[in-house]
């Protein structure tokens, strides 16, 4: 459904963000990218959204097709109108709206009246705290009650493939469980999801595919179970140390350095891996 081949992303024609990367989502297919700070996974979505412009990056190489139009140099509103909807990361909910605003805004391009009541129905089904609340301030909702307003906002626009950046990002471990849920049942609806995620573990669970992401380079991609049971990414990524099997699995790959993630090669053997 979305094919990103050998895609080369600079800032302000400078900072090289993504060096080559390949990265492919099948349609019905939940894929994560997990990687430490700085690694370019809000990057690779920008490329994808048509929102690097606005953050003065530009693909200098590489081709990135949607359903086989190619998306380079598209707007983000082009690209949610033929059903391609970015969740960026931070919550971005007009806080001064209410809840009810805030879906409606989601919803605008989209002309047909059935097809946007079928939206809403989607929404005040997988979050029915959202309907309780639509007369609030969006700026009023908890943390976690905002990323499901940001993930229900992009609902409204009917996509056929969400791309959803650090949703558990600042929210507690009971929340982010739940996000981890919405998103499964989002994706069981029938809608592909590529998901960027510091929360390995997370994402790991959801996710059929994944691909980790270092310094701007995939360096490790296949089934998500296999990159669960792949000692390096159990180690840096979900805080499993391989000698005692116990560690802290914050699954928190913030504290995961680049440095440290440099994987050894010839491990996981249903792995695609790349050295650095
Ligand atoms: P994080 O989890 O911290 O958001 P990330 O994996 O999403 O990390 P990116 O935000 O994509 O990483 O950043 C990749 C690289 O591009 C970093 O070196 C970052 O400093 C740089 N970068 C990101 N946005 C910009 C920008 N608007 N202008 C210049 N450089 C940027």
């Amino acid at each position: 459904m979305l094919q990103v081949r050998g895609v080369k992303v600079r800032y302000s024609g400078a900072v090289l963000a993504l060096q080559a990367v390949s990265l492919d989502v099948p349609s019905g297919a939940v894929v994560a990218v997990l990687g430490s700070n700085g690694a370019g996974k809000t990057t690779l979505l920008r490329s994808v959204s048509g929102t690097l412009a606005d953050h003065g990056g530009a693909v200098d190489e590489g081709a990135i097709e949607f359903e086989g139009a190619s998306l380079v140099g598209r707007s983000a509103a082009e690209l949610a109108a033929n059903g391609l909807v970015h969740v960026p990361e931070g919550r971005r909910v007009f806080t001064r709206l209410t809840v009810a605003e805030n879906l409606r805004a989601g919803s605008f391009a989209v002309r047909d009246r059935a097809r946007r009541a079928a939206a809403a129905r989607r929404v005040h089904e997988l979050f029915p705290v959202l309907h309780d609340r639509r007369d609030q301030r969006a700026g009023l909702l908890s943390g976690g009650q905002q990323q499901m307003l940001a993930i229900g906002r992009a609902l409204m626009a009917g996509p056929r493939m969400l791309l959803i950046d650090e949703p558990s990002l600042g929210l507690a471990p009971q929340m982010v469980d739940r996000v981890g849920e919405v998103i499964k049942e989002i994706n069981e609806q029938g809608t592909t999801v590529l998901l960027v995620e510091q929360n390995a573990s997370m994402a790991l669970s959801v996710a059929s595919h994944a691909v980790v992401l270092t310094l701007g380079i995939v360096t490790l991609s296949g089934a998500a179970a296999d990159l669960a049971a792949d000692p390096s990414v159990r180690e840096l990524y979900l805080g499993i140390r391989p000698e005692t099997e116990r560690g802290t699995p914050s699954g928190d790959t913030r504290s995961a350095t680049a440095e440290a993630a440099r994987v050894p090669a010839g491990t996981g053997a249903r792995l695609g891996r790349w050295e650095l």
